[in-house]
């Protein structure tokens, strides 16, 4: 489970995130929505440390995420952050895959370099997770001459390949043209239903509403709704989420 707790955070006097309060459970897929500017982006990337914030906790099944445990907001060493960056897997809007390597050592060099597993055993995991994507059939090619939906796919295996305890997704399909959205989408919701945990900044309202457990709406640096889907969608009960609900009609 992920467990936010008053997280706050400023870009020098622009306050970001405000006191955000937020419970992922394990085998949850939580959908963050809202306007542009609205803190998504930096939410999740706190939640991988990827952003450091200046007051509150982020837990990662229990353990304090970042900084130290002692509760003087020690930065842990370089180690033990990239420990808990390994635990979560995070996809980001351009796919940033290595364009030298084929798909499949895409998806094998994180856990032969970082974890230490053998060539052979991280090539079966590799195959695995590649066919799950629909792309078992493209081992050998260089990102470059895959589709932006399908290099997309590829990163999504590579960050499946080191077995984290959660997916984090940044608006991985705002980059695809509109006919390669649904085919990364499909992965993302055959994941959910695999029971994978997953917390999902996207722009992408149906998605939101067959695919998410929980759905969470920000505004202006706040967590404003959160709930399941048919009640955010059906039942808005504040006129900022009513007002954001109107631009997807
Ligand atoms: P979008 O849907 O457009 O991606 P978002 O809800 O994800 O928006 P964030 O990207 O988290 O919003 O941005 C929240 C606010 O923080 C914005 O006002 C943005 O300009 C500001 N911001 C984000 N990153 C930085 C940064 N590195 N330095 C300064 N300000 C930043």
């Amino acid at each position: 489970a992920i467990e936010l707790r008053g997280v706050s955070k400023r870009f020098g006097s622009v306050q970001v995130l405000n006191r955000v309060d937020l419970d992922v459970h394990r085998g949850k897929a939580v959908v963050l929505i809202g306007p542009s500017g609205s803190g998504k982006t930096t939410l999740l990337r706190c939640m991988n440390f990827l952003e450091e914030f200046e007051e509150g906790e982020i837990r990662i099944d229990g353990e304090p995420l970042g900084y130290s445990d002692d509760g003087t907001r020690r930065r842990r060493p370089e180690r033990e952050i990239a420990r808990q960056r390994a635990a979560l897997g995070m996809v980001f809007q351009s796919f940033n895959l290595f364009p030298h390597m084929t798909v499949l050592a895409n998806v094998t060099v994180g856990p032969v370099r970082i974890k230490g597993l053998p060539r052979s055993e991280a090539e079966a995991v590799a195959r695995e997770l590649l066919d799950r994507v629909g792309l078992g059939h493209k081992l050998d090619a260089y990102p470059g001459q895959l589709s932006g939906g399908q290099q997309q796919r590829v990163a999504i295996a590579r960050a499946l390949a080191m077995k984290p305890k959660a997916m984090l997704f940044d608006e991985v399909t705002s980059a695809l043209d509109p006919e390669l959205v649904g085919e990364v989408l499909a992965v993302m919701r055959q994941l959910a239903e695999s029971g994978m945990t997953m917390v999902i900044v996207t722009h992408e309202m149906a998605f939101a509403r067959d695919a998410a457990d929980q759905v969470v709406f920000m505004s202006g640096g706040s967590i404003v709704e959160a709930g399941p889907p048919d009640q955010l969608f059906h039942a808005p009960q504040t006129e900022r989420l009513q007002a954001f609900l109107r631009h997807f009609r």
